[in-house]
């Protein structure tokens, strides 16, 4: 490999693509084949992808562009400022996204590894209104 992922890449990849669920394997498995081409850089830290097609078997998820995986980040008082998410072309890796949905909190993928790390939940108000 030309060169290893940013360990922040990494873990974010790493805790959303979850070994428990089968949609996110073969993602997963697609993961030491990728490098990181660019960054957003309006400071969000969206990542894209490139990614050697003929080391990996693509995911079942047809030709088009689909959400691999979705997962909300959450601050350490239950705010849900935005997202992470995983998108796959062609059923290989594409980028992570980071998707902020707040004025207030800047989103980024130090926000989301962060939310993951500490295992932050909502807030018991936003659990309230499922
Ligand atoms: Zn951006």
């Amino acid at each position: 490999m030309a060169e290893t992922l940013p360990a922040d890449v990494a873990l974010v990849l790493d805790a959303v693509l979850g070994e428990d669920d089968p949609v996110h394997l073969a993602p997963r498995r697609q993961v030491p084949h990728i490098r990181v081409r660019g960054r957003c850089t309006c400071g969000c830290d969206t990542a894209y992808f490139d990614l050697d097609r003929h080391a990996v078997e693509p995911a079942p998820s047809g030709p088009g562009t689909v959400v691999a995986a979705e997962v909300p980040i959450f601050m350490e008082d239950g705010e849900c400022p935005g997202e992470v998410l995983v998108f796959t072309q062609g059923g290989y890796l594409s980028w992570l996204e980071v998707c902020s949905w707040s004025d207030e909190t800047e989103v980024s993928l130090a926000t989301a590894e962060r939310s993951l790390r500490l295992g932050c939940q909502p807030s018991d108000k936003a659990e309230a209104t499922k």
